[in-house]
């Protein structure tokens, strides 16, 4: 692996999102004197917050998984998630809702899960969910370590023999053919393939590979951080804190100095300059590009994800007895329809699937005494397919958003209050690129190798970060992407002799 040559000692991270967060733990694990710049006046980044009426918003992320990933990031600085963070299971991970009024506990535990399908679609589905979770824990073994957390310096390193296993299960052939080998239920057939929006891409198009999304989904497990999700980047900022990393948060980084092939320096617009021997860099691209004064090999062809419109909504308090789960998915009748819809006709969904999380379910506190919190995401077209004028149109969509919540789901939504929505052009003017918080879709050509790397061609010291680059979008794999910047600047076999 090619790593940062000469001194690297003191690293500027631009950014305190997820990604940003975990290469200050792993450089400040390895000795580094790390100082994090970041533009807003908290961590989190895209899992944002919002205090409204009495609430407390999380404004990006809900489904957290792949807890282990967040263990190896603490553990880079000697603590454990136990001792900063307090994580509860959502069991049920989902509740799928199907638009024939049938519905489903998506449970990650095999038995608890089997005999729920069992019950849901008979005994030969259940068998073939089993099968099919043998084949994504065998998708998740083959690629997690061999490709996902991995840095590689070129396609050809990715030449190995995991890689003929990954293709022999199926890896590069399309996710939806392959989940059809093992059930034929179509309502569970988006159970195990939905994911593939998190991807950006429909589920007969996505690489089966991304189907280890519906691994870390409904097999290893959905959790919820005690405080929300905006406890995540805390404790992670908070344990970066002690183990001497400095924060400078109101701060944007405009300029970025440099002496031949090397950034010596990081400026912001408040004027400070922060020397550095090392930078890592977790800015949108076009905003990175533009700091290191390079063009991007490919700037057209760049395929950003579809978007979303996400819309907070305070009602009363749903009636325990209630079915509420923590989140649901609520599958509209259409399927292909609406990807085609969203992604590539650039129009709203006409028959909409939403994903409605209630974070109250896990910590009644985020919510005035008596309220609950309803967080609904509705997946729509990215402001490079649409023109859409979202702030016209932001109250009638909502409305329309709340109407389909509480006719499908009557247990939710009672005495509603619409308490913040952010549409694709609200993520546009946060400059966000083609108005997506979900940057680049995971398509073929944006996968792996052929996704913008982490090395920048020309410049020795500047590595980049999060969801635009390697490994992608997603929390695990922001949190990934940090250690492996931090491995370019530092390897792994330099850290037993550094600490
Ligand atoms: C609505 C929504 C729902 C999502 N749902 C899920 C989900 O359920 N599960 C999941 O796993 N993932 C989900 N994601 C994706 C996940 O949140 C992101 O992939 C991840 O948080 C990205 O982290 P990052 O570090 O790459 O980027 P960011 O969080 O964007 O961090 C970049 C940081 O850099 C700062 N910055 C940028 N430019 C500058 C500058 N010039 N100077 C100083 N600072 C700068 C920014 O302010 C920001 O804090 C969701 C995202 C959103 C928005």
């Amino acid at each position: 692996m090619r790593t940062v040559g000469g001194r690297t000692d003191n690293v500027v991270v631009v950014g305190a999102g997820l990604s940003g967060l975990s290469a200050a733990l792993h450089l400040a694990g390895r000795g580094r004197r790390v100082t994090v710049v970041e533009r807003g006046s908290h961590p989190g980044g895209r899992v944002g917050r919002a205090d409204l009426s009495g609430y407390r918003i999380d404004t990006g992320p809900t489904v957290l998984t792949m807890p282990d990933i967040l263990d190896e990031t603490f553990a880079a600085v000697g603590e454990s998630t136990a001792d900063r963070l307090e994580l509860i299971r959502v069991d049920p991970a989902y509740r799928a809702s199907f638009a024939d009024g049938s519905s489903l506990h998506v449970h990650s535990d095999a038995a608890t899960m089997a005999a729920e399908i069992e019950r849901f679609a008979g005994r030969a589905e259940a068998d073939g969910y089993l099968r099919l979770r043998s084949w994504l824990a065998r998708l998740y073994q083959l690629e997690f370590d061999g490709f996902i957390a991995s840095n590689f310096d070129s396609p050809l390193s990715l030449l190995t023999p995991q890689l003929a296993k990954l293709a022999a299960i199926g890896g590069f052939r399309r996710w939806e053919p392959m989940v059809r080998r093992f059930i034929t239920d179509e309502r569970l057939l988006r159970v195990f393939t939905f994911q593939a929006l998190y991807a950006g891409v429909p589920p007969n198009r996505a690489l089966a590979a991304y189907a280890v999304i519906a691994y870390m989904d409904t097999v290893s497990g959905v959790y919820f951080p005690r405080g929300g999700m905006r406890a995540l980047p805390d404790a992670m900022a908070a344990a970066a804190a002690d183990a001497g990393v400095e924060f400078r948060y109101d701060a944007t980084v405009t300029e970025l100095e440099r002496t031949g092939s090397r950034v010596t320096a990081v400026r912001t617009d408040t004027g400070e300059r922060f020397p550095a021997d090392a930078v890592v860099l977790t800015t949108e691209l076009p905003d990175t590009y533009r700091m290191l004064g390079r063009t991007p090999r490919r700037p057209l062809r760049l395929r950003p994800a579809p978007s979303a419109v996400v819309a907070h909504i305070g009602c009363r308090a749903t009636d325990p007895a209630a079915d509420a789960a923590h989140h649901t998915i609520l599958f509209g009748g259409e399927w292909d329809r609406t990807f085609e819809q969203i992604i590539d006709e650039g129009r709203t969904m006409s028959d909409p699937s939403l994903l409605v999380t209630r974070p109250t379910a896990g910590d009644p506190t985020l919510a005035p005494d008596g309220r609950d919190l309803l967080y609904v995401l509705a997946p729509a077209p990215n402001t490079a397919v649409s023109d859409k004028d979202w702030d016209a149109d932001r109250d009638a969509y909502t409305a329309q958003m709340l109407d389909t919540v509480t006719t499908r789901l009557p247990h939710l939504g009672a005495d509603a209050e619409v308490l913040h929505v952010v549409t694709p052009q609200d993520w546009a003017r946060q400059g966000m690129l083609a108005g997506t918080p979900f940057a680049l879709a995971h398509t073929f050509g944006q996968t792996g190798p052929f996704r913008p790397g982490n090395r920048v061609r020309g410049i020795d010291n500047a590595i980049l970060a999060g969801s635009s680059t390697v490994p992608g979008v997603g929390i695990p794999t922001a949190i990934v992407s940090g250690r492996l910047a931090a491995d370019r600047i530092s390897s792994n076999s330099m850290m037993g002799a550094r600490t």
